[in-house]
């Protein structure tokens, strides 16, 4: 008797102190979504939250990716000139991204998708276009000739597409963040080079997140660490992407202007911000940029960032390290 009830309590103390950690530890899953690894960590999730997750990146990759037949984006590009109307999302999406390429002097231009075709940066396929086809294509790369018009209607001149690679992934971590909100205790949610932090972990403590060293090999080496809450930290980089031909590196971010992946002398980016969407719009016209004119338009927005050069070299908008305790590893 003694002993059962002994048993008893310590069953019930071993229960109790598997639903402890249970709590404690979060729910991890990983997906493959807007052709990238998608990591979702819930700490304290509702029962339906991580389902719901997966079905809005559904629902996402199959209204903004180009490759999906019937998507927004591609009844956008397979119009020839012709008005479509498309979802508030995607109309919402395209009205910013108008705004920040006019505001990065078009360095970042989702019109840059007939140059994204040419160049085909999908593993085993690359290939680096014959000068006449590149530079016939650098007139239809030019934002401002996205017409939207009312009633979530778009028109895009005859020739012209669009790729919303360097935008899409932010947008949907933003709308995944505001999805998770009240639903757990904390979130942290990584789309590629999109991270969105939100709450606490238990205990209080923030999330540190590693930003890598462009030099490594790998990416599990990281350069840099950030500590960040409720806000998105996003980076782009010219190792992301990329194939050597003669000795040559080209990289998947295109510089609007030639043509040729854009070699400036940054090989990394990380910006901070609210919105995830517009860190990663922004985190790309900056590699387009080069330090000097990022860093400035960084400013003029008002966003937060570190530039890190080929070299080796950091570079920070004034408030960056006290900010984020941004901190060498
Ligand atoms: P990733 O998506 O690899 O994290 P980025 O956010 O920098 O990196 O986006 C790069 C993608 O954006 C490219 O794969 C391409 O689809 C698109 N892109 C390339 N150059 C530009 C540019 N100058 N402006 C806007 N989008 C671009
Ligand atoms: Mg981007």
């Amino acid at each position: 008797m003694k002993c059962r009830a002994f048993l008893c309590a310590f069953l019930c103390l071993a229960l109790l102190a598997g639903t402890a950690a249970a709590e404690a530890l979060p729910a991890v899953d990983v997906g493959y979504y807007f052709d990238t690894v998608v990591t979702v960590t819930l700490y304290g999730p509702d029962d339906t939250l991580m389902a719901d997750i997966w079905a809005a990146c559904e629902r996402y990759e199959r209204m903004l990716s180009k490759t999906v037949p019937g998507s927004d984006v591609d009844r956008i590009n397979t119009a020839a000139g012709a008005t479509v109307e498309v979802s508030a999302e995607t109309w919402e999406i395209l009205r910013e991204a108008k705004e920040i390429s006019a505001a990065s002097g078009g360095a970042f231009s989702v019109t840059v998708a007939p140059l994204t075709a040419l160049w085909n940066f999908t593993a085993g396929e690359e290939r680096i276009p014959a000068d006449e086809e590149r530079l016939a294509a650098l007139p239809l790369v030019d934002d401002s000739r996205i017409e939207l018009l009312e009633g979530c209607r778009v028109r895009l001149p005859e020739g012209m597409s669009i790729d919303l690679g360097g935008i899409a992934k932010g947008y949907i971590a933003d709308e995944v963040a505001s999805l998770v909100r009240g639903r757990c205790t904390a979130a942290l949610l990584n789309f590629g080079g999109n991270v969105y932090c939100v709450g606490y972990k238990p205990g209080g403590a923030v999330f540190n997140i590693g930003i890598r060293d462009p030099q490594a090999d790998s990416s599990a080496v990281a350069k840099y660490a950030v500590s960040i809450t409720d806000t998105s930290a996003v980076t782009s980089g010219n190792y992301e992407r990329f194939f050597i031909r003669d000795g040559v590196r080209y990289h998947h971010i295109l510089d609007p202007k030639t043509g040729l992946p854009a070699w400036t002398d940054l090989a990394g980016v990380t910006v901070i911000c609210e919105r995830s969407m517009v860190a990663d719009a922004a985190a790309t016209a900056c590699m387009v940029l080069g330090s000097e004119d990022a860093l400035a338009f960084l400013q003029a927005m008002g966003l937060e960032g570190l530039l890190i050069t080929g070299e080796g070299e950091s570079i920070t908008t004034p408030n960056f390290v006290t900010h984020w305790n941004l901190r060498g590893i």
